[in-house]
């Protein structure tokens, strides 16, 4: 309780430098309450225990148009099932959303919704590719000496397990591989599979050096948790290993999960407690992009793990139109920070196909950073990283050896990861100015631009 009894002190009156706070600046601490997805017309008889049932929510993904027509009813016109349908038949990834989220889109403007834009396709919005896009823009498969397990950085490495998420991203940088093929893409398989795991195990044994493995997807929310602690107890056995992380998107767009799947969380629990035991660090990795993801539930969600003394960490992805403003980044940091989830990187958004419209600016990431750096504690203060594509990894965003803001083109080197070499990240040709989208407008002139733009960094050094 705090002591507001005047007559008991003799403080005098304390004169306050600073303005007080504005009711914008504590607007993090408000969250979404009571049960907002009864506005959905099929939900609208669903009570609180089936919808936090994590199973109700897997059984109810909608996958298809016809589900969602079936969930939204009215609430659209055709018009948007239409653009929605023709959205599906044209995007990389397969379409999956979670009953969570889908209460948390708002159905009066779905399109400048900023969960709309993460997890639902519209033919209407979609842009030309880039030129230089790709499927596996950061040459995963390259970087991976037994399938699904990249090893490109000297001390940690990346381990697939599944390739099934909860939700699935449409701007997913592994797109080459995660959830069923659709369409535009077959993809490269990386099942559930004890074999290739055990392969993954031994690559790791017999590399002293790797000490710190991320076990990502898919998602850790998909393993059954005897996979969790099978996998968890193989890789903290290894001598070498000290650190795990496992990745889940799901306290974004699933948060019950944590509050009803209780094998699962206690899975996970074990594992972090035998680690700690070993005095091995495990730990959760999320990823939240935008603030109204966050709700009650994820509170309640997050408060168990900060009660079971597990670590949680957040990897954003720096996306046009859902989190590109200091103002939306800002609310989004402080919100989960205020949860105990450490925001940890925002990426600008890998050159995936298919979603130009997702992406933005190297100068506009380099921007939303510097306001956001010092509004919190350090610690809860992301770093913003651009993963470079064709595999020189994550370099902080401001440090290109060159930007070329007319044409789009920043230049990043990698000495720690592969000495010598070049690598090119792309902006959207539609955000860059006249003179930069009519020269991209001319095939032959491509190659120039990239030539010009490494020419001057190579200069520069
Ligand atoms: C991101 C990543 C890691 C982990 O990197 P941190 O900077 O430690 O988070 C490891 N391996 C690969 C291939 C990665 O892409
Ligand atoms: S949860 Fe992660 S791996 Fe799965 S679709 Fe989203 S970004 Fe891709």
């Amino acid at each position: 309780m705090v002591d507001l009894d005047q007559s008991a002190g003799a403080a005098a009156p304390i004169t306050h430098i600073k303005p007080p706070a504005s009711t914008a600046a504590l607007e993090h601490r408000n969250l979404l309450e009571g049960e907002f997805w009864r506005k959905i017309p099929a939900y609208e008889k669903v009570d609180r225990e089936t919808f936090l049932d994590w199973k109700w929510q897997a059984k109810n993904s909608v996958n298809k148009v016809s589900k969602l027509l079936a969930g939204l009813q009215d609430l659209v016109p055709q018009s948007f099932y239409d653009d929605v349908q023709e959205g599906f038949a044209r995007a990389p990834m397969a379409v999956r959303v979670s009953p969570y989220v889908l209460s948390l889109i708002d159905w009066v403007e779905p399109y400048n919704d900023p969960l709309r834009i993460q997890f639902i396709p519209v033919a209407s919005r979609m842009k030309p590719d880039h030129p230089f896009l790709d499927l596996d823009s950061l040459h995963e498969k390259a970087d991976a000496p037994v399938p699904g397990l990249t090893h490109r950085y000297p001390d940690k490495a990346l381990f697939l397990p599944l390739n099934t998420c909860p939700v699935y991203c449409r701007y997913c940088t592994r797109s080459y591989a995660i959830g069923p093929d659709t369409e535009e893409v077959e993809k490269f398989a990386l099942r559930v599979n004890k074999e290739r795991w055990a392969k993954a195990f031994q690559y790791i044994l017999e590399r002293p050096e790797l000490e710190d493995i991320v076990i990502s997807g898919g998602d850790a929310y998909q393993l059954r948790p005897e996979q969790i602690e099978y996998i968890g107890n193989k890789l903290l056995e290894l001598p070498n290993v000290r650190r795990l992380r496992f990745a889940t998107k799901g306290l974004a767009i699933m948060p019950s999960k944590v509050l009803t799947d209780h094998d699962w969380l206690d899975a996970i629990t074990r594992v972090v407690d035998r680690g700690r035991a070993l005095h091995k660090e495990v730990c959760i990795h999320t990823h939240f992009n935008h603030a109204n993801e966050f709700t009650w539930i994820s509170r309640d969600a997050c408060n168990v793990l900060m009660e079971r003394g597990i670590t949680v960490r957040n990897q954003s992805v720096l996306i046009r139109g859902v989190n590109d403003t200091v103002d939306t980044m800002s609310m989004l940091v402080r919100r989960i920070a205020y949860h105990n989830v450490h925001p940890y990187y925002v990426y600008t958004h890998d050159m995936v196909k298919g979603v130009d419209e997702l992406r933005t600016t190297v100068g506009t990431a380099v921007e939303v950073e510097k306001h956001i750096r010092g509004t919190t504690a350090g610690f809860n203060t992301p770093t913003f990283v651009c993963d470079a594509p064709g595999g020189g990894g994550k370099r902080g965003v401001h440090s290109y050896e060159y930007y070329d803001r007319v044409h789009g083109v920043s230049v990043y080197t990698a000495p720690n990861v592969k000495p010598g070499e070049y690598f090119c990240y792309f902006d959207p040709i539609d955000l860059l100015p006249e003179e930069g989208r009519n020269r991209w407008a001319n095939p032959d002139e491509h190659s120039k631009i990239v030539d010009e733009a490494l020419e001057r960094a190579r200069a520069d050094r």
